[in-house]
């Protein structure tokens, strides 16, 4: 068993090091929210900088403008970003939706789509949620009749995240709309054009005050028939492959994320005083910075261990869902303990040197609690862990 990075590797971590000192994520104007990967903000200056680098396509077939790179590398990659907070928020989300692109796509629809989002040109978001089908993803009811050579497109989504600045939705709708079909050979995927006549974008404000889910309403969208992914009313087969790659890949920089802020809360801790003394010397304070920097890494390793089998293309069973838990439950406690650390001065809003990292921590303490419920709920991971890994009865 070999747990270090090998000197290509490193040498590529350093690369990556280097392009962000050269372009600091802060000087990239954001189209939503503030500071913070993964957990807002989100820049298509800076999405378009890593497109022209060629680090979107990191791992892609070089027929389709990739470099054919080992995931390894993506995760290496993954890792500095989130460690520099570069607002890119759901980039993982565009990465594997372009992954089930290049999985089910037919190739027309790869030359048409994947240079755009190869060159941060084109942004996608995930148009799944209905207000009535959530958890239960075969109650949808967004309908997609074949009309000529469309599908007319009827229906609601809800929390379609960033659809407002993004272009393209990978829409699941219902394109058997027989009432007795069953809803795992009913559902579709439809690449819908945001700009198309009838759809309508809406704003959902967070209790943070940010604008980063929408609704989008439907109402007689007449989508070409070339922008079907993959084959008609079988989206349900592949809809667990994507699913477990984005519980992954969206969950996979969260500790390298968790490790930059406990490097902060650990600079904080030696400067400042409560009651007279530092925190640095505050037992529970160091306490409470051990218990981060354990269950972060602990974190770390596990999804490590599930990249190196992606990487070996070994099949995922449970290991996404398991990715998803461990990683969403570590956040929990991290943003709770890392505002105990900060105590009544948490909620103070001077402009002092720390006051950006104490927004942060508060902004990021809130924004947590969302993450187990995004991708599906951790509940429902759970389940999935039950069936799958463990082997035990559905009901
Ligand atoms: C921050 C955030 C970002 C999101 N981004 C997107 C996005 O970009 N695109 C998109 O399409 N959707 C998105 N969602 C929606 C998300 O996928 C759904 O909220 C999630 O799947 C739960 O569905 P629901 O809201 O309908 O809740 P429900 O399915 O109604 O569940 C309500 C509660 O019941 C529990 N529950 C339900 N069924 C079971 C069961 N069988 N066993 C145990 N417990 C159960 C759930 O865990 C949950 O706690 C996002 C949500 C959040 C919070």
């Amino acid at each position: 068993m070999e747990f270090g990075f090998t000197a290509e590797q490193e040498a590529w971590r350093r690369e990556i090091q280097d392009f962000l000192k050269d372009n600091p994520p802060e000087k990239f104007p954001t189209q939503s929210g503030e500071d913070s990967w993964g957990h807002g903000a989100f820049s298509k200056e800076f999405v378009r900088l890593l497109g022209q680098k060629g680090w979107i396509p990191l791992t892609w077939p070089k027929k389709y403008g990739g470099a054919e790179r080992p995931n390894m590398d993506l995760m290496i990659l993954f890792e500095e970003l989130a460690w520099a907070r570069v607002p890119w928020a759901a980039g993982a989300i565009c990465w594997s939706m372009a992954n089930t692109i290049l999985d089910m796509g037919s190739e027309e629809l790869k030359q048409e789509f994947l240079p755009g989002i190869g060159k941060g040109e084109t942004i996608l978001w995930l148009a799944m949620s209905e207000p009535d089908a959530g958890s239960d993803l075969l109650a949808l009811r967004t309908t997609a009749v074949e009309q000529d050579d469309c599908f007319l497109v009827n229906g609601q989504k809800v929390w379609s995240s960033l659809a407002h600045i993004s272009d393209y939705g990978f829409l699941f709708c219902r394109t058997n709309v027989d009432p007795k079909a069953p809803g795992w050979a009913s559902i579709s995927i439809l690449m819908l054009d945001k700009k198309l006549p009838g759809v309508t974008v809406q704003p959902m404000v967070s209790m943070l005050g940010d604008h980063f889910h929408t609704e989008v309403f439907l109402d007689n969208v007449r989508v070409p028939k070339r922008h079907l992914l993959g084959k008609k009313n079988e989206a349900v087969v592949h809809l667990n492959k994507t699913l477990e790659f984005d519980r992954f890949w969206a969950r996979f920089p969260k500790p390298r994320f968790c490790q930059r802020i406990t490097h902060d809360l650990v600079q904080y801790a030696r400067e400042t005083r409560r009651d007279g003394v530092l925190l640095s010397q505050d037992p529970s304070v160091r306490t409470k910075l051990v218990e981060s920097a354990i269950e972060i890494e602990a974190c770390r390793q596990v999804l490590w261990s599930i990249g190196w089998k992606i990487d070996n293309k070994m099949p995922l069973t449970y290991e996404a869902s398991a990715a998803k838990v461990l990683a969403d439950d570590m956040g929990l406690r991290f943003f709770d303990r890392s505002m105990q650390i900060l105590g009544p001065y948490a909620y103070m809003g001077e402009a002092d040197k720390w006051g950006t990292l104490r927004k942060n921590i508060r902004r990021w303490f809130l924004w947590t609690a969302g993450d187990s419920l995004a991708g599906g709920t951790s509940e429902i991971a759970r389940n999935t862990m039950a069936t799958t890994g463990l082997k035990l009865p559905r009901k």
